[in-house]
């Protein structure tokens, strides 16, 4: 079963499967909140019945019903089929009109109990008749139309036919009904069939990639290529030859009740031929079909009175049975119904693996809808489903719920969730609209961006430009002849490091030490800090053999500042956390040097100040000549550029080019970037130490990014998107959601239950949809970042490629920082917008290795280079 069950789920086999695996476009399963009214139409064996059912979506989930049976002549079975459809209608206009005036747009849901080819939730050819009808013109047309055009006909032109189902799809939506929801029904009828929730990546019939989906499917055929034949009994084939469609639906001629009875009475006329049974009777009457019922066959295994109903029965047909012949009529009936029973359950057994192993499940457990008089009327049927299912797959409990009358009702359900996914698609989209970006959008920053990197260059503009552009004196990028022996500092990033570098013609060596700073260092005295870190290098020279080595010192230290020179720069303002006193508006180098002098620690030639993003692009730059970009996307993000010394206002010089470290994560803080702010962004902004400042890294960095989701994962529980409303204190919890989840969320076909298992970890009590939900907001984010961090460097790019009065710039990025690292889709967004926004540059990505200590050697290194004769 599990295989026909594949080869009907894939897309190549499909056409040859005899388990088709019908997909039935419903992608949910009730959850309480469903509202509304609904107008359902069932066609059945002999009549129509309609429905009309209202769900309140107060969580008390039994809606309320009234309904009107119509009985359908039999011609209309054989007929033409627009007579059918035209019958149909006429039941809806009947019905509608006892309801009184309505006058408002109704949705039908119609329930047509033949095997279709589902295209959509109200699009489904039918495939073959079966049960008897064959009206003409009917077979290979889509069904809702011909419904729809017979309604059109009679004037009810506000009912629109919205849904078409399976009765087992009906069914199983109101096994949910009441409780838990079910994600697996059966039923054991005249037929059988049976339903359960797939990953709908794995239902390949139908176009749809996320979520889930009920698949129908529609399982009695399974067998029909002769998978069965070992099992079938010389009476399975007497039964299947005498019937009306021989050779087709083996499983269900197992299985179905409209058998069992015809399987008994071949067993027991071999048995009497046999002389086995019924010596002495005429056992002619046993030749003729369908003289024992199934109905008889279910009272004769009732254990009280089985005996005598068997007596009974067989007396009727004009046996003279013993009282033995009795005893083993009973027996054969329950061999046959407890096969009918373990049969199921191994077809059920199927389904669960199949289930648990798509959902990467260790155990599973579901509740198992089950519906038909086989179930119900024999309590054996039940226990041997669930004993039998046990054995084979341990580790799936199963829970059997019975379902309550129920088709019609499931019907309205399934509008009903089709309606409550539309509002909540509609509400989604609402709410993240302002998240997305246009093309447009991005186009207009990247002007933005690069409007203000002309006034951070100009020498009048400079002090109101967002974007400070700050010259690094680092006037060359290596050339892969640097060599020599470097100490280094990096401060400013996660750690605080001290590093010796060797830069030798086969490559670069280094060694490094991690130094704590305490809080109390970061926020207490500029003159502790500058002793703190004085003291590590001292320890660091110690432990390295290097106190009676004076070496040339490059120092990055990742914060903004006005550089006068390679190894002068004035810290503008502290930021990450640091607020060390005395140190605005000093230049570092100095504060350093006399920390050092305090310390009497003479050994220290400090070379040069750099920024991170310098360091990035000079580490890259070493591997890569090209390399003349920088960019961080960690805790905060910034670029830097090679920028032709003539455009450079701020500094004396026309010759060559200058690296400017650009301090791009304030673009927007004096307000250009207004109105692609949205209310989640206002809402991390005001919560930061620096509000109003700082904001386009606050729509892209690490820092920020999982309070973002997180505003809008609030905003959504209050719109009652998410965890059915439920209020959800934990997301209060500022800096709950961490920018890491956001990529272990995002990773490409991660399982929904992982996700759901993230969001457990924070004490979120997901639903299925819940994260599917949850995983769209990151995604929105996430993209959302990589595309303004992309038009931020489409306007460097194209800065450099009109600077250099080139049609065609290739230039290539050092980038740096754990968020464009580890995010799984931060790096490919990043790119192919900025090809879309910069398509003369052809850009490529370099990640650095640890660029901060690199590259600050590798500055010194070149200063180094050039300041030798
Ligand atoms: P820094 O920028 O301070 O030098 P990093 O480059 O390591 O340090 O960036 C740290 C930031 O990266 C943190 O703000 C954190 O939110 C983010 N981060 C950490 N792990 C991940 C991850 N797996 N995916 C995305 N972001 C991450
Ligand atoms: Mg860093």
């Amino acid at each position: 079963m599990l295989q026909a069950m594949r080869k009907g789920l894939s897309r190549q086999t499909h056409a040859q499967a005899n388990v088709p695996m019908l997909p039935t476009y419903i992608c949910s399963t009730p959850n309480g909140t469903e509202k509304g009214d609904y107008l359902v139409v069932e066609l059945c064996q002999s009549h129509v019945r309609t429905l009309w059912v209202t769900f309140l979506g107060d969580g008390n989930r039994s809606p309320q019903v009234m309904y009107k049976t119509f009985n359908m002549p039999v011609d209309f079975m054989n007929c033409k089929g627009e007579m059918l459809f035209d019958f149909i209608a006429q039941c809806v206009n009947q019905f509608l009109d006892g309801l009184g005036n309505i006058q408002h747009d109704v949705p039908l849901g119609f329930v047509f109990p033949f095997s279709c080819r589902q295209t959509g939730l109200d699009k489904g050819e039918l495939i073959s008749w079966s049960k008897g009808f064959s009206c003409s013109d009917v077979e290979g047309k889509d069904v809702v139309q011909l419904l729809q055009s017979s309604i059109n006909k009679r004037e009810l032109h506000h009912v629109h036919v919205v849904a078409l189902m399976n009765d087992t799809v009906g069914t199983m939506m109101t096994c949910g009904i009441g409780g838990e929801p079910c994600e697996v029904a059966l039923i054991m009828d005249m037929g059988t069939n049976s339903c359960f929730m797939a990953e709908a990546q794995q239902v390949e019939m139908a176009e749809e990639n996320s979520g889930r989906m009920w698949v129908n499917t529609e399982w009695g055929c399974f067998g029909d290529d002769g998978a069965l034949s070992d099992i079938l009994t010389p009476y399975d084939q007497r039964v299947d030859q005498e019937s009306s469609n021989p050779g087709k639906k083996r499983f269900e001629k197992l299985v179905g009740s409209l058998y069992l009875g015809e399987i008994v009475r071949h067993a027991l006329l071999a048995l009497a031929a046999e002389k086995v049974l019924f010596v002495g009777s005429n056992i002619t009457v046993l030749r003729s079909k369908d003289v024992l019922k199934t109905q008889q066959v279910l009272e004769i295994i009732n254990n009280k009175e089985g005996k005598d109903k068997a007596r009974k029965a067989l007396v009727a047909l004009g046996l003279q049975p013993s009282e033995r012949d009795c005893c083993r009529v009973q027996q054969i009936c329950r061999a046959v119904v407890s096969r009918a029973a373990a049969l199921c359950a191994a077809g059920l057994a199927a389904i669960l693996s199949h289930m648990r192993q798509s959902r990467e499940l260790k155990q599973l457990a579901v509740n198992v809808g089950v519906d038909g008089e086989l179930y119900r009327s024999h309590s054996r049927f039940g226990e041997i489903l669930q004993s039998v299912t046990g054995l084979l797959v341990p580790e799936c409990m199963v829970t059997l719920v019975p379902s309550v009358d129920g088709t019609g009702e499931g019907a309205a359900m399934v509008m009903a969730l089709a309606r409550r996914l539309e509002v909540q698609r509609r509400e989604m989209d609402q709410l993240l609209a302002p998240l997305r970006l246009s093309r447009a959008d991005l186009q207009r920053v990247q002007a933005l961006m690069r409007r203000e990197m002309e006034l951070g260059l100009g020498q009048e503009t400079n002090a109101t430009a967002s974007v400070r552009m700050l010259p690094t004196y680092v006037r060359a990028t290596p050339d892969g002849t640097e060599r020599g022996e470097f100490l280094a500092l990096d401060l400013g990033g996660t750690n605080f490091r001290v590093l010796v570098v060797h830069v030798a013609q086969d490559g670069i060596r280094m060694s490094s030490e991690i130094y704590v700073i305490p809080t109390t260092i970061m926020q207490g005295t500029g003159e502790a800090l500058f002793n703190h870190i004085v003291e590590c290098i001292m320890d660091f020279q110690l432990k390295q053999d290097l106190m009676e080595k004076v070496l040339p010192l490059g120092f990055t230290f990742s914060f903004p500042c006005q550089q006068l020179g390679l190894d002068k720069a004035v810290l503008l303002t502290w930021t990450k956390g640091f607020s060390a006193s005395d140190c605005v508006g000093q230049d570092v180098v100095q504060l350093l040097r006399e920390a050092a002098q305090r310390k009497q620690h003479l050994g220290l030639k400090v070379v040069a100040v750099v920024n991170d993003t310098v360091g990035t692009m000079m580490s890259c730059g070493y591997d890569d000549p090209k390399c003349e970009i920088g960019l961080i996307v960690g805790t905060g993000t910034n670029a830097c550029y090679m920028e032709e010394m003539r455009n450079v206002g701020t500094v004396e010089g026309d010759q060559g080019r200058m690296c400017i470290n650009m301090e791009w994560g304030a673009f927007g803080d004096n307000g250009c970037l207004d109105d692609i702010f949205t209310t989640f962004d206002q809402l991390v902004d005001e919560k930061t130490i620096n509000a109003g400042k700082q904001r386009f890294e606050k729509l892209i960095s690490g820092m920020y990014l999982g309070e973002i989701v997180r505003h809008i994962l609030l905003s959504l529980v209050e719109k009652q998107l998410l965890f059915c409303g439920k209020p959800c204190p934990k997301l209060q919890t500022r800096d709950i959601f961490q920018t890491k989840f956001l990529s272990t969320i995002e990773i490409d076909g991660l399982a929904l239950r992982q996700v759901r298992d993230i969001l457990q970890e924070l004490q979120l009590e997901a639903s299925f949809e819940d994260s599917m939900l949850v995983r769209e907001v990151c995604q929105t984010v996430s993209l959302r970042a990589a595309q303004l961090c992309a038009a931020g460097l489409a306007a460097v790019v194209e800065k450099m490629r009109e600077s250099r009065g080139l049609a065609q710039l290739a230039v290539t990025v050092g980038v740096d920082g754990t968020l464009y690292k580890m995010h799984p889709r931060f790096s490919q967004h990043l790119q192919q917008t900025l090809q879309d926004l910069a398509p003369n540059c052809s850009v490529t990505f370099m990640q650095s290795e640890d660029g901060s200590g690199k590259g600050a050697a590798l500055v010194a290194a070149v200063a180094w280079r050039g300041a030798q004769p």
